[in-house]
């Protein structure tokens, strides 16, 4: 299910964020994590195995998981905060409708595995219900807005955005979804006939455990297959989707009747509970003639066969033991994970996303100080002079972009922590009854406060992410970036540590999230986070190629040792990489007290930035963990983010005194910001 819905809002990873490893007591001082460096490895060879080799020795992949981190690291700590507060909340009693109550009883309907097992798929039955009883078109419809009224993802996907061009203004958009797979390409091309037939089976035997015979399961799966590889066929590709033009096509009602004749609009926002909408976003046009084709030539009788598959997918994960581990028998072929996640985890995890403000409001009275923010805050002023000054100095810039770019950053604005206003879940009932229950009302309660935005003014106390979440991440249509308190723990951020440390972690981070202001997506949207062209046609020009040669750098990394990344994919996040580090270096010079650094266990301050830098991607990944990410991951992988990125930096080069005929220099190298 998805509740949030985010068009290009660029994000630090994908990961959605556990225990810090037991550091080894011999490393010292501690954050250098000196016991994390293989040094049988070159660091002019590979930086990444030089920083992180033992690390990855130390740290096989649960079982549970599909790749193991410093970011999962810390989810997994914050997963045991979190259920000791969830678990004190679920004992004690608390008046009802306050988060206490709601937090808490949320964990007991998830945790009450009897109950849950005993209801299997009832919960469902008054849906199961409605596409049963479809007959025409227009019943369809209706229950098609009822499903996505629930956070259900079938065909379309509905919800409300900023517009691009008007940025103060919310308006609705429709976009492709209504896929399974992870992707488009895992229908249409060669190289996953494996998973097509995995998923084939698996899609029979959820039929069968929805009461069909095996030999109508089996044909209820070919044709759930079928209509996808149609969708898949009609949806565009995710690289083509990182193009804010290419998904931007705002059309009145009138517009909408020639390109849909089968669907009603004005009939799917009345069943929405919204006749006022009377224009949208169609981000994606094709997918909706297709859309429109599909209704006029697949039966209704097939439609149904669709709606009830969408409908178990979604809630699967959270049903009756035969549902939950079919699901993840699915999961582990496109992830290669071993194990379910014991419960209690489960439950957190969905915690944190249907209620994750409230969960979050707890989290940070408990964990985070203020003087972490105020650090933080002091970090981010920092980063932010260094752009300024970096701006200034840019060769390759004309004056009259020059003056865009700096107004551009001067209006962006940055918030550390958590939100000044706490999200109102006044309106979401939970109780201690059925946890399937709770997540329908959870998934209608944030899709009706998403369409409900629409037409009114930005509210600009909002956060994308809430604050436990560890990660980080800058929205171009406001121009803001938000640090979540949930990174802002060791070893990204450490009180005690050196700036040196802090500047290679957080400082990159924060550096990151500011270049993706001025990534290839970002620089199309002006300091108001609206869809203007801010750039003189000279500096475009020389941007685009510079973002071109990042591209095809980035095109020569190898996953699974054959697997090239996709450079288009994946240049958005290699430019913000490798303008994070440089920016993070350059305000750690910055700061007065620089020059006073001292070396620690023989390391300079350059070589401590460097190596808390790469600390940071510090992971193991299972190959199919690591192919899915090729074709559905923004970001580079780990061990590119580093290398790539560092090979780049002459002040890299300079710290670990690295030959200029080592992997670890690029004989290319580019210099945007
Ligand atoms: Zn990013």
């Amino acid at each position: 299910m998805r509740y949030v819905i985010l068009l290009l809002t660029s994000c630090l990873l994908i990961w959605s964020s556990a225990s810090l490893c037991a550091t080894n007591p011999k490393s010292s001082p501690y954050f250098l994590h000196l016991d994390w460096l293989d040094e049988s490895q070159s660091p002019s060879q590979d930086f990444f195995l030089y920083a992180n080799g033992s690390w990855q020795k130390a740290h096989p992949i649960p079982a549970a998981y599909a790749s193991w981190n410093i970011m999962k690291i810390l989810h997994e700590k914050n997963l045991i905060r979190i259920q000791k507060m969830l678990k004190t909340a679920a004992n004690e009693t608390h008046p009802e409708g306050s988060i206490e109550q709601k937090v808490g009883d949320f964990y007991f309907s998830g945790m009450n595995a009897k109950a849950i097992n005993q209801e299997g798929v009832k919960a469902l039955d008054p849906y199961f219900q409605q596409i049963l009883k479809i007959q025409t078109l227009e019943d369809l419809q209706s229950v098609l807005a009822q499903l996505h009224q629930m956070g259900v993802s079938a065909v379309f996907q509905f919800g409300q955005m900023k517009d691009f061009k008007n940025s103060r203004q919310i308006i609705p958009y429709a976009m492709q979804a209504g896929l399974s797979l992870p992707d488009r390409s895992y229908y249409l091309e060669a190289g996953f006939e494996k998973i097509r037939q995995a998923y084939r089976l698996h899609l029979k035997q959820m039929f069968v455990l929805l009461g069909d015979s095996p030999a109508q399961a089996t044909s209820n799966a070919e044709l759930v297959l079928r209509l996808e590889t149609a969708l898949a066929q009609a949806s565009l590709t995710r690289i083509q989707m990182r193009d804010p033009h290419a998904i931007y096509h705002p059309m009145a009602l009138k517009q909408l009747r020639n390109l849909n004749k089968s669907f009603s609009w004005e009939k799917y926002f009345s069943d929405l509970g919204h006749p006022e909408f009377i224009s949208l976003n169609i981000a994606t046009p094709v997918f909706f003639t297709e859309f429109d084709r599909l209704l006029k030539e697949v039966s209704i009788s097939d439609w149904k066969v669709y709606l009830r598959w969408h409908l178990i997918q979604s809630f699967a994960p959270f049903l009756s033991d035969p549902f939950v581990k079919e699901n993840f028998k699915m999961a582990s072929q496109l992830t290669g994970a071993k194990k379910l996640l014991p419960r209690w985890k489960r439950v957190v995890n969905m915690e944190n996303t249907v209620l994750g403000f409230a969960v979050g409001q707890l989290y940070v009275a408990h964990y985070f100080t203020p003087e972490a923010k105020a650090k933080a805050q002091e970090l981010i002023d920092h980063i932010r002079q260094a752009l300024n000054q970096d701006l200034r100095q840019l060769s390759w810039m004309t004056p009259q972009t020059r003056l865009a770019a700096l107004k551009k950053l001067d209006l962006m604005r940055d918030r550390v922590g958590y939100p000044d206003r706490w999200l109102d879940y006044s309106t979401l009932q939970i109780d201690r009854g059925s946890y399937v229950l709770n997540l329908i009302r959870a998934g209608q309660f944030w899709q009706a406060r998403e369409l409900n935005k629409i037409g009114k003014p930005l509210d600009d106390s909002e956060w994308d992410m809430p604050p436990q979440e560890v990660n980080a991440y800058y929205d171009p249509s406001t121009n803001r970036l938000n640090i979540p308190a949930g990174i802002l723990q060791p070893p990204f951020f450490d009180l005690k540590a050196p700036d040196a440390i802090n500047y290679g972690a957080t400082g990159f981070v924060v550096g990151h999230e500011m270049t993706h202001g001025f990534d290839d997506e970002g620089s199309l949207f002006d300091g108001y986070g609206n869809l203007e062209n801010w750039w003189s046609a000279e500096d475009l020009e020389k941007f685009h190629q510079t973002a071109d040669a990042v591209a095809t750098q980035f095109s020569g990394c190898l996953v699974n040792g054959k697997l090239p990344v996709q450079g288009k994919l994946v240049s958005g996040e290699a430019i913000a990489d490798f303008g994070g580090l440089t920016l993070a270096y350059k305000a750690f010079h910055l700061l007065p007290t620089a020059h006073l650094a001292p070396t620690l266990a023989g390391y300079t301050p350059d070589q401590q930035f460097f190596l808390s830098a790469a600390h940071l991607w510090a992971s193991n990944i299972r190959p199919e963990e690591a192919s899915r990410l090729v074709v559905t991951d923004p970001h580079p992988p780990a061990f590119c983010r580093v290398n790539a990125s560092f090979a780049d930096m002459p002040e890299f080069q300079m710290a670990f005194a690295i030959p200029f005929n080592s992997p670890m220099v690029n004989s290319k190298r580019r210099s945007i910001w």
